[in-house]
This record gives C-alpha cells, sequence and structure tokens, in this order.
C-alpha cells in the first residue's frame, strides 16, 4: 500500500498506545507541570483546530519563538495536523535578524513567549498582517493568547488533506560559516528520519526512555528527538527557559532522565558542575554529543568520572539533522580507551542515507581513512535545494556539499577533519583547526581553544591559538607542551589567551567573529 507518509501519524500512535505516559514541563529547574500523552493529543487537535479557524491554510508558515516547553511540543504536531509548515525561530538572533527570516519565509503566524516578543519589532513593524500568539499571558493588545485558543479551539475532525512530499517543517541555517538559509521538511523526510533516529545501533529511542530536551527546539527540530520520543512512547521531559547547568542536573537526577542529546559546550558545564556537586547522572544509558567535535577529555569524564555512556552524532540543519552515530563495535566494549577513541570520530552513516568523498575535482577518493575530501551526501532526509533560495552551488549532481572536509576509514567511521571554510592552508599543506584544537585541549591547563587561521606573507596562512585556560599560562609554556604532540609546521604562530571564546546561537564557537577580532598579517 502506499500510505503517505506523515509526521502525524505517530500522535493517534501516541494516544492509543501509550496514552498514560508523561510529558514534564520545568522553570527555574523546579517541574511546574506534567500531563499524559492521552491529554497531549486533546491539546493538539484543539490547537490544530484553533489554527485553521484563524484562517491558516495548507502549506501557510506558522512560527515559533520559544523555549523547550511543552505549549512548544504541541506545535510540533499541531502546525503540520493543521496542514501547515513549523517555522522555528532562533531566539538567540538579534531582531533584525529574525525580521529578515521571518520575511523571508513569509510566516502567517507567529507563536511566541512574551519574554521573547520584543524580538519580533522588525518582523512585526516588515510584516503588520502577522497574527501574534503569545504562549504565556496577553501581554498586549492584539496579541492571541494560547491557552485561549486551546480551549476554544474546535477540534480538527477533519484535517486538511496533505501529501508526503508537503512541508512539515522548516528550519534556517544557524549561520556559522554563512548567511542563514531556509531549509525545509517534508512529511516524509521527518517521518523517515524519525525510524531513523529510533534503530538499535543509532540513538535507539524507544519507550523505555525518559528523554531531556536539552538541544534547543529551535535548532534542527531538537535533532528530531521529539518525533522520536512521540512515536516510540518515551516520557519527555522540557526543561524551559535558560536551563543552566545546575538545573539540567537536576532534571537528569529527578525524572531519571535515560536519554539527552547537547552540543560539547554544554556538556563541559554539565561534567564541571556535576563533579564539584555529586550529582548522580547514571540514569542516563546515552548522552549523545553533536554539533561540534568534542574533545577526548570531555568524552573520558563523562565515561569515566560520571559513569555515563557517552555517544557522537554528526548532522546538519539540512540533514534533518542526523547523519552519523558513533557507537563503537563490540570489540571496545571492555577497553575504555579504545571505546573513547570511537567516540571521538563521528560514526557511521545511518541506514538511507548514502555518502561519497571528493576531491576539488569531484573525483571520488577512497575510504582508507587517510584521504581527506569534501563529504557529499543523499538520502530521503537530505535536502535538495533551500527554501525559496535554491543556491545551486551547494549540490552537485544530485548530493548535497556538506563543506565539511572529512576521511572514512574502511568500516565506515567518518571522521570530520574540518569544515572547508575553517582549513589553514599554511604553504600549500592544509592544518586542521579541530585536530589542533583537540591537541592543544590535551593539555591539562586547557579549558577551551579555537584555532584559526591568519593571513601570513610568506606561508600565506598560519594558524591562530585563541585559548582559554584553567589556571595561569603563558603561550611558551603552552606550546612546549605541544611540541611533542604535532608536526612542528602546526605549531600555532601565536597564542592568544582569554577569558571567553565567542560562540554562535546555537554554542558553536564563532570562527567567523574570532577572524574579524585577532591581529593581521605577519611577515616572518
Ligand atoms: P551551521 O551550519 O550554521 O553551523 P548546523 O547546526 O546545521 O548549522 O551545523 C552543521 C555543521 O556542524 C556540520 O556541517 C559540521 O561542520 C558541524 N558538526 C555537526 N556535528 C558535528 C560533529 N559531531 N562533529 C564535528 N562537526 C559537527
Amino acid at each position: 500500500m502506499s500510505n503517505p507518509l506523515l509526521i502525524t501519524e505517530f500522535l493517534h500512535r501516541a494516544r492509543d498506545l501509550f496514552g498514560g505516559k508523561q510529558i514534564v514541563q520545568y522553570a527555574d529547574g523546579a517541574e511546574v507541570h506534567r500531563y499524559t500523552y492521552r491529554d497531549y493529543y486533546e491539546r493538539v487537535v484543539r490547537l490544530a483546530g484553533a489554527l485553521v479557524r484563524l484562517g491558516v491554510r495548507p502549506g501557510d508558515r506558522v512560527a515559533t519563538l520559544a523555549w523547550n516547553h511543552h505549549r512548544h511540543l504541541e506545535l510540533y504536531l499541531a502546525v503540520p495536523l493543521a496542514g501547515a509548515v513549523l517555522h522555528t525561530v532562533n531566539l538567540r538572533l538579534e531582531p533584525d535578524e529574525i525580521g529578515h527570516i521571518v520575511d523571508h519565509a513569509q510566516d502567517r503566524v507567529v507563536v511566541a513567549d512574551s519574554a521573547l516578543l520584543p524580538l519580533l519589532g522588525p518582523a512585526r513593524q516588515r510584516n503588520p498582517q502577522m497574527l501574534v500568539v503569545c504562549t504565556d499571558g496577553r501581554p498586549e493588545p492584539g496579541v492571541l493568547n494560547f491557552e485561549q485558543l486551546v480551549a476554544d479551539g474546535p477540534e480538527l475532525a477533519e484535517p486538511p488533506a496533505v501529501q508526503e512530499h508537503d512541508l512539515a517543517a522548516l528550519c534556517y541555517t544557524s549561520g556559522t560559516t554563512g548567511p542563514p538559509k531556509g531549509v525545509g521538511y517534508s512529511h516524509r523526510s521527518l517521518y523517515l528520519h524519525t525510524f531513523a533516529a529510533c534503530l538499535a545501533d543509532g540513538h535507539a529511542i524507544c519507550e523505555r526512555d525518559t528523554v531531556a530536551h536539552v538541544v534547543p527546539m529551535f535548532h534542527a527540530n531538537a535533532w528530531g528527538v521529539p518525533f522520536a520520543a512521540l512515536m516510540s512512547g518515551a516520557n519527555q521531559v522540557l526543561p524551559g527557559p535558560h536551563p543552566t547547568p545546575a538545573q539540567i542536573a537536576t532534571i537528569i537526577e529527578e525524572q531519571r532522565v535515560t536519554y539527552t542529546g547537547m552540543v560539547p559546550t554544554v556538556a563541559v558545564d554539565l561534567v564541571r558542575h556535576a563533579t564539584r556537586a555529586g550529582a548522580d547522572l547514571t540514569s542516563l544509558r546515552a548522552l549523545v554529543l553533536g554539533g561540534t567535535a568534542p574533545g577526548v577529555e570531555l568524552i573520558r569524564a563523562i565515561e569515566d568520572d560520571l559513569g555515563v555512556p557517552v555517544f557522537q552524532g554528526w548532522g546538519m540543519t539540512e540533514i534533518s539533522p542526523m547523519g552519523t552515530f558513533s557507537r563503537p563495535p563490540p570489540a571496545a566494549d571492555h577497553d575504555p580507551a579504545l571505546r573513547h577513541e570511537y567516540v571521538r570520530k563521528q560514526g557511521r552513516l545511518l541506514p538511507g542515507l548514502r555518502w561519497r568523498l571528493v576531491d576539488d575535482e569531484g573525483n571520488d577518493l577512497p575510504h582508507d581513512g587517510v584521504a581527506r575530501g569534501e563529504l557529499l551526501l543523499r538520502g530521503p532526509w537530505v535536502v535538495d535545494s533551500y527554501y525559496r533560495d535554491p543556491h545551486p552551488e551547494s549540490f552537485a549532481d544530485g548530493w548535497l556539499r556538506t563543506g565539511d572536509v572529512a576521511t572514512i576509514d574502511p568500516d565506515g567511521y567518518l571522521e570530520i577533519v574540518d569544515r572547508a571554510k575553517d582549513l589553514i592552508k599554511s604553504g600549500g599543506e592544509w592544518i586542521s583547526s579541530t585536530a589542533l584544537e583537540q591537541a592543544i585541549l590535551e593539555h591539562p591547563a586547557v579549558a577551551d581553544v579555537a584555532v584559526v587561521a591568519v593571513p601570513h606573507e610568506r606561508w600565506q596562512e598560519r594558524p591562530l591559538a585563541v585559548v582559554v585556560p584553567h589556571r595561569e599560562i603563558t603561550p611558551e609554556e603552552l606550546l612546549d607542551g605541544l611540541r611533542e604532540r604535532v608536526p612542528r609546521w602546526w605549531l600555532p604562530e601565536r597564542v592568544v589567551i582569554t577569558d571567553d571564546l565567542p560562540r554562535t546561537s546555537v554554542g558553536k564557537v564563532d570562527k567567523k567573529r574570532l577572524r574579524r577580532s585577532v591581529p593581521g598579517p605577519s611577515a616572518d
């Protein structure tokens, strides 16, 4: 049978099979609300009815500007159920950037937390017709109230007809290497991606899990995990606005969370807090790191000091976002160092996707763990064009050009060498900023580091290391420690000691900003 693959199918399953499972809401580190999947279903159906009554038509975009909370989770399904497209807007962007994105997407409705409404100033000026709904209260005239909509919403008895290739969601890239680009997710792509998130050799999300959504819900659909939890009947915990490391630890302890994911920066702070406070995070069967490469010391600390199994996933907004998962092979089961080495790599490709490694001319390179080239990808949850701005340069013969430079070993383990834009070309040879950062992180005095290229008259580019230390350390001391760990020509031209690194809206080091702020060319 060729039933359409619709993400909203999981909603009925959640009500019928897992009606008693829990959705738990936190705010400021304390539980504030809890309800069942049965209640969730009821509210989603009413919310979808309310959206249709407001005039939302199939294909319309409904934006959210919201933290991770249960109302946001309701919109995740209610908007597609109304036949519309859920556009999750990144709340860490500047008001003008939000204005640009909301304008580009031509959002018809935006649902925002009251504390975030001021960020919508430019967006509302550009489009005064846009309806604004507030998730908590009604702070100003003309703004609709979410709870009122749900209370008054007619149950959507007959959802609008939707095809599987119709869009269900829309996200803009966080813009680490260029301006944000729109990525549309069809029902079909989200449906298949959700199955992939539940595979036993991958994230393995299942009914036994209690999942905490630490990844922001505006970032690539919180990695797609809310859909996976709904499909499999896992309990879900939402931390609310601005969760601190201490609050995340509390949530894990109180709710006996079994699965969560986060970017390495958040994990570093969580480990530091948990170690200091003696928090017990051992209910976790998996802490998944992604978004940027984690250092091996972080992996070791999570596993050895906190007793929590750690995994890594590589992905991109453009691929929904899961691409690989780093589950170590059975041979590493009793060898922690080998296990950490596997987890340090980005892992194996999820089934359903295909990849290639190519050189600058587009020729295929061997998967021998040595040859490095650009990673290309295709598959049912990979974008084939950007929303309303196709950007053909990002695609080649039906493959997405990821912009990541990588190696793939004969067993199929991916290792990201660098983003193409971050590689350092020194005297015609490439230096991987990621590999150099990992080597610098091995110094016990180093808490964090970013390596960027600085222009150099003789060598074209040389690495500059910006280091955040745990304790006082001089550049010379750091370079001395590094000499035995990297080739001589990798040694940073300069080391800048600082208190903090600039970060993008999703917690990655903002190398664009760092490059602009570092000292100019060197002549020797
Ligand atoms: P942006 O492109 O704006 O950073 P994304 O969150 O979509 O927004 O970032 C995708 C990119 O993040 C990938 O192309 C890759 O460079 C990097 N990335 C994601 N996960 C990992 C990982 N586990 N290890 C290394 N790099 C990663």
